[in-house]
């Protein structure tokens, strides 16, 4: 699991976290839900290492990591507007971390073989970045950041910036996917109807604070507070 222990962080006077303590069950589909500027990203940029707590601890799958560098983390993460390598083919942007990591040739190409067939880009494995479409790129983002086999996939609004089509045909091939893989995910978004449809457990952020964690149904059946009944309510 991914324990997160009274943690707070600001920046400068502006309180973005107040003393959050959240657990992340392994091996699950975790939705980070909340209204704009509630403090998500920052929650995730925490967990990721990216930015540093003034207060508390982070542990994953039992390791003490409040004061690990990212990469020393085990985790993969996907934003909403994918940074890919522009001059490096599909397959060579997934082979990337691989490669850096020093594995055997034939190796590197088994695994990016096999990671472009988890996410249906077999056949375009030899096009460039900016030859693929918006949902694509970030579906060759997630096989990206698995192919490192991270203990943790993060993912901040990985499709955000689609159109409400290919975002939720993306969504339901993230669930199926994690179904596959089963690895630990925590995905941020500010979409109920997302959040409610495709994860296992949802923890609800407003204010910089937890205000609820559950299983949609639970959330749907017994929200905590008036903020979580209204936040569910709303229609998209
Ligand atoms: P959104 O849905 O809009 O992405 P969010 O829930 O991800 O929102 P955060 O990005 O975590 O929100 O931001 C939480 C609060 O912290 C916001 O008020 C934001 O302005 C502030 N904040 C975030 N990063 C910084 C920063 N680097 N410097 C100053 N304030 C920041
Ligand atoms: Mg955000």
């Amino acid at each position: 699991s991914i324990e997160v222990k009274d943690v707070t962080k600001r920046f400068g006077d502006f309180v973005a976290l107040e003393d959050v303590t959240v657990s992340i069950p392994t091996g699950r589909l975790t939705a980070l839900l909340g209204p704009s500027g509630g403090g998500k990203s920052t929650l995730l940029r925490v967990i990721a290492g990216l930015e540093s707590a003034d207060a508390g601890s982070v542990e994953i799958e039992g390791i003490d990591a409040t004061r690990l560098p990212p990469q020393k983390r085990n985790v993969g993460f996907v934003f909403q507007h994918y940074a890919a390598f522009k001059h490096m083919t599909v397959a060579k942007n997934v082979a990337f971390g691989l490669e850096i990591r020093k594995k055997p040739k034939d190796e590197v190409a088994d695994r990016v073989h096999e990671l472009l067939e988890l996410v249906h880009l077999d056949q375009f494995a030899h096009r460039l970045p900016s030859q693929l479409s918006g949902g694509q790129r970030q579906r060759m983002a997630l096989a990206r950041a698995l192919a490192v086999e991270p203990s943790v996939l993060l993912l901040d609004e990985p499709f955000g910036a689609l159109d409400a089509k290919v975002r939720k045909e993306l969504r339901d091939w993230l669930r199926r996917l994690h179904d596959e893989v089963h690895v630990t995910t925590v995905f941020v978004t500010h979409d109920q109807e997302e959040a409610l449809e495709v994860s296992d457990e949802i923890v609800v952020i407003n204010n910089g604070r937890v205000e609820q964690v559950g299983t949609p149904d639970e959330l749907y059946d017994e929200p905590a507070n008036d903020f979580v009944m209204s936040f569910l309510g709303e229609v998209t």
